[in-house]
């Protein structure tokens, strides 16, 4: 089965999963370099969001949930200081004396590229997902570095309850993990597998890319706490490795009754999401007025050629995921469901606030930002012309600190969790 060239029909496609791996092999230890840098390493973030939706009884108080914070001297002082205004001011500042050059047309077969107008229309507006206010006190720095995900112990009830909401954000869609945990009656539900299955090839092209995104995530963070699994707990020693039992009750079809392969082909589906959306934010990085603010102009300098060096990588995979099949046809009626979709990934970002695990809810809310910063790269609700700027003029697309470092930890986890398909798949033949 393939994932490749995923056009009107998510599962027609032309092209094998080795391709996608072997693309994976040379990306993955390039990314892991850029993000071992402190400029990556280092997300702002609110845990302490009250969650919207329904009482959390108290965190989960697991040893393994726990998140490490920054001091504030762990924190380099120049990234403390990019702010997202600061970012802005320097940018605005470089944008007075250059143009920032025609938008690359070579990706798409359309007019130009399809990269969102926010600033006009005002910027929260249009987001894909909420984003903590930096300035909060309640915003804190956190090493992902000192903080990895792995297994925690969540479970249950509780987690189950977020899946469930998550999924039901798709709503109409058949699936649900327990009734008990359904957060709202909005959706008629029967689960398993195939009645699921049956239910996802009649809908529309969007609603599948949705389920498939979602299921994605749920993959990898699956994928993640199987290969870094808690598989020794004494009080002298602790040890992290794969666990094959758990990664096979998970993704087996036998164990999961023919769905643990849909799941990894969702995972395939958002890598090829993610990765487009790195390809299509190549030329807004590569004005000369684009800065990855630490304090050092030299540095700046150093980090931004690594970053493009990802992107120019991310944009010579020769088969992408083609956005403009998605939210085609009337186009009264594919405004409608766009603007359902963003809504959709909205709420699933203050879901996230939801998650009683702080680990969970830190690498949950980072991959959700991550992939809402995606979708902000590839759905426009216009296509920007060429934009030679007059002096003092904004950018009219920017993207701040944390949607650049969320999107490439966010596409760093799903890069990983395919990498570690590949571990997988070499101890399963071994247990053979
Ligand atoms: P779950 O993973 O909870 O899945 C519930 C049901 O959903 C399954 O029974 C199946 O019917 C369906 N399902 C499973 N996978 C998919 C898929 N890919 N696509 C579609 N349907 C699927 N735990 C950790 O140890 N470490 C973490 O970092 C972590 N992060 C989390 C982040 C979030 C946002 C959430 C909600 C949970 C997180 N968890 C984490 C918990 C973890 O996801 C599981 O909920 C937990 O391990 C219990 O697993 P489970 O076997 O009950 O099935």
């Amino acid at each position: 089965s393939c994932f490749c060239q995923v056009s009107g029909d998510l599962d027609d496609c032309s092209c094998d999963v080795e391709t996608i791996d072997s693309f994976n092999e040379r990306l993955l230890p390039q990314l892991q370099v850029l993000l071992e840098e402190d400029y990556f390493r280092f997300y702002k973030v609110n845990l302490n969001q009250v969650c919207p939706f329904w009482g959390v009884s108290g965190l989960c108080g697991l040893k393994d949930c726990a998140v490490k914070l920054c001091s504030p001297n762990q924190v380099p002082e120049g990234i403390r200081s990019s702010s997202q205004d600061q970012f802005s001011a320097e940018v605005n500042e470089c944008e007075r004396t250059e143009d920032l050059g025609a938008v690359d047309v070579s990706l798409s077969d359309e007019t130009r590229e399809v990269l969102l107008d926010w600033s006009e229309h005002g910027d929260g507006e249009k987001r894909f997902c909420v984003v903590d206010d930096d300035e909060s006190p309640d915003s804190q720095y956190v090493d992902l570095l000192l903080n990895p995900e792995r297994f925690t112990g969540y479970r249950g009830p509780e987690s189950w309850r977020i899946w469930t909401s998550i999924y039901e954000e798709n709503c109409s869609s058949p699936f649900s993990i327990d009734p008990r945990f359904s957060s709202s009656s909005r959706c008629a539900y029967s689960s398993t597998g195939k009645v699921f299955y049956s239910w996802l090839e009649g809908q529309c092209v969007e609603k599948r890319a949705f389920y498939r995104l979602i299921s994605g995530l749920h993959a990898s963070i699956s994928i993640h706490l199987s290969a870094r699994y808690l598989l020794e707990d004494r009080w002298f020693q602790r040890q992290w490795g794969h666990n094959v039992s758990e990664f096979r009750r998970r993704f087996d079809s036998a164990l999961t009754g023919g769905e643990g392969p849909e799941r990894l082909r969702s995972l395939y589906f958002l890598f090829l999401v993610e990765l487009r959306a790195l390809a299509k934010a190549l030329p807004v990085v590569q004005r000369p007025s684009f800065r990855l603010f630490t304090g050092r102009p030299e540095e700046d300098r150093r980090l931004k050629e690594l970053l493009l060096h990802v992107l120019q990588l991310a944009r010579s995979f020769p088969l992408h995921f083609d956005e403009t099949s998605l939210f085609t046809g009337d186009e009264q009626e594919a405004a409608t469901l766009k603007e359902d979709v963003r809504r959709a990934f909205l709420n699933i970002s203050r879901v996230m606030d939801c998650v009683g695990c702080f680990r969970c809810r830190l690498w949950g809310k980072l991959q959700t930002q991550g992939l809402g910063t995606s979708l902000k790269i590839l759905f426009s609700e216009r296509q920007i012309e060429a934009p030679p700027l007059s002096r003092g003029q904004r950018p009219r697309f920017r993207l701040g600190r944390q949607e650049v470092v969320s999107l490439l930890n966010a596409f760093g986890r799903v890069s990983t969790s395919i990498s570690e398909l590949k571990t997988f798949r070499a101890l399963l033949a071994e247990e053979m």
